[in-house]
């Protein structure tokens, strides 16, 4: 019997990712944890989503709970909890309210759900990682952000529209902060297997323009519509299913750094790694061209520098 818990359950990227898992149908219960206040909403989205599992005949059983006991014996604990970005809203403006929502969460998942593994949406996701790691106490193989994952799917959708290729060619991977300083590894990017600078039409594409685009897709996305929605509810998903197939996929993911990447120490950040059903089997080390190792060193100096900030405010408060 595998649980999950989504807590945040009644946002876009709650609902979302509930209604996602459970068309996918390899979840046997979802917890749809939200404050008391949201508790009809979420109540309604449950029996609308039935409506709409039962065209499929999808059984997943869905819960609306306030109560906080009721994550008990969840295999992971989503937390997508918190105040989301506005149009002109950096990541790290967020950084102070939600860091207070993921401590009380995480000491409330030590308590509750001691075995779980904790997947991190909240933003600026990478200093939540670190603040989630602390306050729960858990091994860090056990917390895990989402961020670099949807910002690779992004680069591949990119890559596609501008190559006319069909997505699943494209071997390419974001890493470092979910944020600005995003690091598009492209000189390890292959399409077809073909290293991207060897493919025909390689001199058509302008890489600065494309890592512009890389980097404005959710604040683009964010203008036009209020909310991104699908893409990072789908990349949540991917995570998931890897965790509980026990699949061992290469993602990227926001991990808790002692040195395994390029020496980088005390700060969570996009790497990617092996998941499995325990969370992070290892950390894969990057090889990485000397731009793209400086921009990975600045994002850990940017991260570092406001998870540190985050956590003396945390400490005060
Ligand atoms: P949303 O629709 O506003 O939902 C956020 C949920 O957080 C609310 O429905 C509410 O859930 C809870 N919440 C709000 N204020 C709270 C408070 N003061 N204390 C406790 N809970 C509170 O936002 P969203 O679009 O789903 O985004 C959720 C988060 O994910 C944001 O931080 C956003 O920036 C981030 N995000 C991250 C990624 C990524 O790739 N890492 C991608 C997209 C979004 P309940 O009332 O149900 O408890």
């Amino acid at each position: 019997m595998v649980k999950i818990t989504i807590i945040g359950a009644s946002g876009t990227i709650g609902k979302n990712v509930a209604f996602t898992l459970a068309k996918e149908d390899v979840i046997d219960e979802i917890v749809m944890y939200s404050r008391e206040r949201s508790h009809p909403k979420v109540t309604g989205e449950v029996l609308d989503m039935y409506d709409a599992l039962a065209a499929e005949d999808i059984d997943s059983v869905l819960t609306p709970s306030c109560n906080v006991e009721d994550i008990a014996g969840s295999k992971i604990v989503l937390i997508t909890s918190g105040v989301p970005r506005k149009d002109g809203y950096t990541r790290l403006d967020l950084a102070v309210p939600n860091a207070k929502i993921i401590k009380e969460y995480a000491q409330d998942i030590a308590k509750y759900a001691p075995d779980s593994i904790i997947l991190i949406v909240t933003n600026p996701v990478d200093v939540m990682t670190s603040i989630a790691l602390e306050y729960s106490g858990f091994e860090k193989n056990r917390v895990i952000g989402l961020g670099n994952h949807l910002d690779s799917l992004r680069l591949k959708t990119i890559l596609s529209r501008h190559f006319r290729i069909n997505s699943g060619e494209i071997h390419t991977r974001v890493i470092g902060e979910h944020g600005d300083h995003m690091v598009p590894l492209l000189s390890s990017t292959t399409i077809g297997g073909i290293p991207l600078k060897y493919f025909a039409q390689y001199e058509d594409l302008n890489v600065d323009k494309l890592v512009k685009k890389l980097k404005n897709a959710g604040g683009n996305i964010i203008s036009k519509k209020g909310a991104t929605e699908y893409g990072p509810s789908y990349a949540i998903g991917n995570l998931i299913s890897t965790i509980v197939n026990d699949s061992r996929k290469i993602l990227t993911v926001s991990t808790y750094l002692e040195g395994e990447v390029e020496g980088v120490y005390d700060v969570s950040l996009g790497v990617p790694v092996v998941l499995c059903r325990n969370g992070i089997q290892r950390i894969i080390p990057v090889h990485m061209k000397d731009d793209e190792k400086a921009e990975f060193f600045d994002a850990a100096r940017t991260v570092k520098k406001c998870t540190y900030k985050i956590r003396e405010l945390l400490d005060e408060s």
